[in-house]
């Protein structure tokens, strides 16, 4: 399960090379959903190199969250989802803002990757990036 390391009173990290990885549902693990439109939500299939990249890192150790724009009511419905189509996870998180467009600041080490229709393991690649002017 997952192995945190404690220090000096502050918050704990994952060790090694484990990754916290959260991951968007519509439009990234399967059709992109609004949810005003539950009910496509139900019937909706998932994008067969999400599932299978998902549940490999699942099986390297890693953590996998769902972290969506879904609201709260529609957690159970996409938890039985994901749990139909054999997606291998720890948690789903409810509640993202709307409207992309996302910039995370924290005091943890944060990567993000865009996804565009491909679901593949990570590689590392130069890019531009906006940072604090420290
Ligand atoms: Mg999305």
């Amino acid at each position: 399960m997952m192995e945190l390391e404690y220090k000096n009173h502050l918050s704990p990290m994952l060790k090694g090379e484990m990754k916290n990885y959260l991951i968007d549902i519509d439009g990234t693990v399967t059709d992109d959903i609004p949810n005003e439109e539950p009910e496509r939500m139900i019937t909706a299939e998932p994008y067969p190199d999400a599932l299978e990249t998902i549940n490999r890192w699942y099986g390297q150790g890693h953590i996998i969250c769902f972290f969506t724009s879904r609201t709260e009511n529609l957690k159970q419905i996409t938890i039985d989802w994901l749990d139909k189509h054999g997606f291998k996870y720890h948690s789903v998180l409810c509640g993202k803002p709307r409207g992309g467009n996302y910039h995370w600041i924290d005091n943890h080490i944060v990567k993000a990757t865009r996804y565009k229709g491909k679901f593949t393991d990570m590689v590392e690649k130069t890019e531009t990036i906006e940072v604090f002017n420290d």
